[in-house]
């Protein structure tokens, strides 16, 4: 870890020049972003347009790599699409040695009597701050200046540069002065450009607008834009031929917001450079070189060295600076010392907004609960990073969905949606523009006070009471105090910050779903599912910074060149210890609850990561829908007053939460909390204390509630399973092997004596019974001495497997719950066969092309088709911990290709990262078994890049020592 010489705020083009020539001249440069990609606005929408005024010294004064980046073009002007904008620039910041800092925004220094000491960044895992006596101000307006000088982000009129994206534009076209009257827009800045994908139309316009009031002017600005654009292009429709069969295809996720740079106050250690305007050229670029060249100079200056007094500028106020208010930040993933300030000792000097209710993150559950809180009546504030609403559904581009319950208010919400933007062209699926777009309506129509480009970055409390959001934005820091605060951000941020427990993954190994970036294909395809460039690059560990950061790397590299989503979005994150937590025993219960609020309901699907291996067998509903009712205390955090969840980060295990994160279950779900919260603002009551009769009146009138959520379904009997076991019925096996063991293995037993077998074996083995043990190893030897266990899956297997938990019937299948089963049985017999049958498995196998995936580029689905023989082999070892193993372990892990999936940089392209938890599973299980090979794959992974592995391998080797 070392000091930091420079730090750069802001990553645009002028930002990112100046880090790679300060870092050329020898400095330690760290560069603040806070959007997930660097390249800012131009970064932002489908393509870069560039004037070629300039080319010239352009050539002459710019590197090689920079030429790299403006290379596109035709006989007018250079085109870069905003994918490869942001994958050239993040490969050249990399490797010219920048630190950068995504999602940092910074909100305030920290300065003694000589200068600045430091840079106070708000960050999705909290305040933090970063030693440094240099800053650069490369932000568009000189927002850092604009804090500490106390002046406002924007204000009176400004110009707005905007644009969006058009579908099947039926020939070029004039005629657009018309519309730039009707709309008022700029003169002459209606243009259209064609671009790189060949049916798409950028379509670029400006006009001038009224700068809201602080904290809430860029939103305001932002919020009309993504309206106007809608205007704009159903006024195209109508008006110009040739566009009567054009759609608003794609909003931009930011518009540039021009003025006039104020100048930087006179601080010793801060500068401010300009950053490209809009419509730049190829001679702006040099001039911004040149720029670089000056800020690298200028942070060469000797730092001078002092601690005097420190005093903290944030917006108006300038504070004492007590140090105490600082605590190391500890992750080891991250390569500069941040420490994380206590907002607390801020929280007077705050300038803070009021509402019945604050809503943070305007995501599927967020936006629903935002909707339902505001049409009940109430004042609401919303928070959001992204300045489109709508999260994973919208600019996360999971716009159509598979499963989940869709009746209720997601219909009703979809279909408006839709409806809504008719004028602007066809769209298909409740998700995308439409939903961003109506949601972006609504907010203005019901007066929430909207707060987009925002984040939320600290919790006010009052005591364990929730009193309110510590928020980030341009404008810097502020508060917005509520009577009830709901936490949508999908990743419990604010229970974070608010102190409350959580739990994040594999209780085991803290693995988790894998996350996505995903882009759009650069060239049109027909379904409109397949628009999306799946991409699943890794995994990610919310809880800290490096890894968020490298998600968003890795996200980028290897990803589209076109619209990639501003967001990483995720499947799996925290999830919260609430009042209710959910276990997969409720769901195999078909449990109800008389406090249930919402439903789910969707095929088993965890992304190759289930923690209970009753899915591996297919027993977590067997390739069919489970219908999930979910009750209030699953929302509430434990321990907290004033604050709901609505979002994918609800209570209870992972298995079983897995079930409730479906879109149009995470929409319904977040409706009811935002009625909820309304109940408990009308009340003036704690979240616990509503009227929850009432409260389920509405939502059954509502469709959220259907009639089985108050209803279980007759179990199917235990007897008549258990007979049905014996007479080889798998079927029925996976049914018995859902009931409680308690209830089971008596009929088993009784079975068992009377002579009966078929599965009856390997249902007492389920049940961790002795009894059947002699039968299970019979049955294991059987299948190795015939060769079943060589036996290739049925195609798409692994795949199925995986996400839905179907079972083949195939002796692939048959293997497979041997193994498991062995694992779990108490008896002596099947340590034999069980080591016989881990010695004589190969590996993986070779890649298997009918292993598909459903989409091609998928990477976290590997083809293997022993990737998932593998995992049980590992699941039965760690079960059985006995030494008699460890040689037929050792053995597997030798064999090629099992070891070596270290990610010693970063895992994107392939899906290295599957491999290594398989990898890590085999070596835990072969260690706990006392195998020294285990130990010293362990041993490779003490380094590795991801944090899951690193800290699975610690936590053993020190279980091992101790052990000895
Ligand atoms: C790649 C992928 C594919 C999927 N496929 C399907 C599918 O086919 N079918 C299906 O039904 N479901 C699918 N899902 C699941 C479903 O989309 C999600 O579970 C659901 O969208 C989660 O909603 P949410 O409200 O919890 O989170 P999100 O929609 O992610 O919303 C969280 C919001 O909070 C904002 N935010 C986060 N932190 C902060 C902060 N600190 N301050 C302010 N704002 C913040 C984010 O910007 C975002 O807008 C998929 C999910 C992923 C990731």
């Amino acid at each position: 870890m070392t000091d930091t010489d420079l730090v750069v705020i802001g990553g645009g083009f002028a930002g990112c020049l100046a880090a790679i020539r300060a870092v050329d001249a020898g400095l330690r440069v760290v560069l603040a972003e806070k959007r997930e990609y660097p390249g800012r606005e131009f970064a932002a929408f489908n393509h870069t347009f560039v004037d070629l005024e300039g080319e010239e010294r352009f050539h002459r004064e710019c590197p090689q790599w920079l030429a790299r980046l403006f290379s596109m073009r035709d006989d007018q002007e250079v085109m870069v699409p905003d994918g490869l904008t942001r994958q050239w620039l993040i490969e050249a910041l990399e490797a010219s040695g920048v630190t950068v800092l995504y999602s940092a925004m910074a909100t305030g220094l920290t300065q003694d009597d000589k200068g600045v000491t430091g840079v106070l960044l708000a960050t999705p895992l909290g305040v933090m701050h970063l030693p440094t006596s240099r800053v650069v101000d490369a932000t568009e307006r000189h927002n850092l200046c604009r804090i500490v000088a106390g002046k406002p982000y924007a204000s009176g009129t400004v110009r707005v540069d905007a644009v969006f994206e058009m579908e099947n534009i039926q020939g070029l076209s004039a005629g657009f002065e018309a519309v730039e009257e009707k709309l008022s827009l700029i003169r002459g800045s209606l243009r259209i450009h064609p671009t790189i994908r060949k049916d798409t139309t950028v379509i670029e316009f400006s006009y001038m607008e009224k700068a809201g009031k602080p904290f809430a002017a860029r939103s305001g600005l932002e919020t009309r834009r993504i309206a106007r654009s809608g205007e704009v292009a159903a006024a195209l429709r109508e008006q110009i031929p040739g566009f009567e069969n054009a759609s608003l295809s794609h909003h931009a996720y930011d518009a540039l917001l021009s003025g006039e740079p104020i100048d930087p106050p006179e601080i010793t250690g801060l500068m401010a450079v300009h950053s490209l305007r809009w419509r730049f050229s190829l001679g702006d670029v040099a001039q911004s070189w040149e720029q670089a060249g000056a800020v690298a100079k200028w942070a060469c200056q000797d730092a001078v060295d002092r601690r005097g007094v420190e005093r903290l500028r944030i917006g108006a106020a300038v504070i004492p600076f007590d140090r105490t208010a600082l605590a190391i930040y500890e992750d080891d993933g991250l390569k500069v010392e941040l420490s994380r300030f206590d907002v607390s000792v801020i929280q007077h000097q705050l300038f803070a907004f009021e509402a019945d209710i604050c809503v943070v993150g305007s995501g599927s559950g967020g936006g629903m609960a935002m909707l339902a809180a505001a049409e009940s009546g109430k004042s609401v504030a919303v928070i959001e990073v992204n300045t489109l609403m709508g999260g994973t559904h919208t600019v996360g581009r999971v716009t159509g969905y598979y499963d989940g319950y869709r009746s209720g208010m997601n219909d009703s919400v979809g279909e408006k949606a839709k409806a809504f933007v008719q004028p602007t062209g066809k769209h298909e699926g409740h998700g995308g523009i439409p939903h961003a777009s109506y949601l972006n309506d609504r907010v203005v129509q019901l007066g929430v006070q909207v707060f987009t480009a925002s984040f939320a970055c600290g919790a006010l409390m009052e005591g364990t009471r929730l009193t309110g959001v510590v928020a980030a934005n341009e404008d810097g820091l502020f508060g917005i105090r509520a009577h009830v605060t709901i936490d949508a951000t999908g990743h419990a941020d604010m229970v974070a910050f608010a102190g409350g427990d959580y739990e994040i993954g594999d209780p085991e190994t803290g693995m988790v779903q894998s996350y996505s970036m995903w882009g759009a294909e650069l060239y049109p395809v027909q379904n409109h599912f397949m628009h999306r460039f799946l991409r699943d690059p890794g995994i990610c560990h919310p809880d800290l910074y490096s890894e968020r950061l490298r998600a968003i790397r890795d996200g980028h590299l290897g990803n589209s060149s076109f619209h990639i989503s501003p967001m990483v979005t995720v499947r799996e994150s925290r999830r919260i210890v609430g009042e209710h937590y959910l276990t997969v025993r409720d769901l195999l219960d078909d449990r109800v609850y008389d406090d249930v609020i919402a439903v789910a309901c969707t095929r088993a699907d965890s992304h190759a990561y289930t923690s209970s291996p009753l899915a591996r067998l297919g027993g977590l509903g067997a390739g069919k829908e489970i219908k999930v009712r979910i009750p209030l205390g699953c929302y509430i955090p434990k321990g907290i007053e004033g604050l709901f969840v609505a979002a994918k980060a609800l209570s209870g295990e992972r298995d079983a939460t897995s079930f409730c994160r479906m879109n149009a279950d995470v929409k319904n779900a977040g409706y009811a909390i935002g009625l909820a919260a309304a109940m408990a603002v009308d009340n003036r009551s704690d979240v616990r204390n509503i009227d929850l009769p009432a409260l389920q009146s509405t939502l059954k009138t509502l469709g959220i509630l259907p009639e089985w959520a108050f209803a279980a379904p007759v179990l199917p009997d235990i007897d008549q399973l258990a007979n049905k076991c014996s007479l080889e019925d798998e079927e029925a096996l996976i049914a018995l092997l859902r009931r409680p063991g308690h209830d089971a293995l008596p009929v088993l037993e009784r079975l068992y004596q009377e002579g009966k077998r078929g599965y009856v074996a390997h249902a007492l083995a389920w049940f961790g019974s002795d009894l059947g043990g002699e039968q299970l190893a019979a049955l294991l030897t059987d299948a190795i001495e015939q060769g079943q266990h060589r036996v290739l899956p049925n195609l798409n297997m692994n795949f199925a497997l995986f996400r839905w938990g179907h079972h083949y019937g195939d002796d692939y299948t048959l293997v497979n719950r041997l193994i498991v089963l062995a694992g779990r049985s108490g008896h002596e017999a099947t340590i034999g066969p069980l080591a016989r049958l881990i010695a004589d498995t190969e590996g993986f196998g070779d890649q298997h092309p009918g292993i598909a995936p459903y989409y091609t580029l998928r990477e976290d689905i590997p083809r293997y088709p022993f990737f998932t023989r593998l995992l049980n082999i590992a699941y039965a070892a760690a079960e059985k911990t006995d030494q008699r193993l460890a040689p037929a372990m050792d053995m597997l892990l030798s064999r090629p290709g099992v070891t070596g999936y270290v990610t010693e940089l970063h895992s994107a392209g392939h899906p290295q990262f599957m491999l290594a938890h398989a990898e890590i599973s085999l070596a835990r299980a072969a260690a706990r078994c006392g195998s020294s090979v285990g130990l010293k794959a362990l041993s490779a992974y003490l380094n590795d890049t991801h944090s899951f592995f690193r800290r699975t391998a610690r936590r053993e080797l020190g279980f091992a020592l101790r052990q000895e």
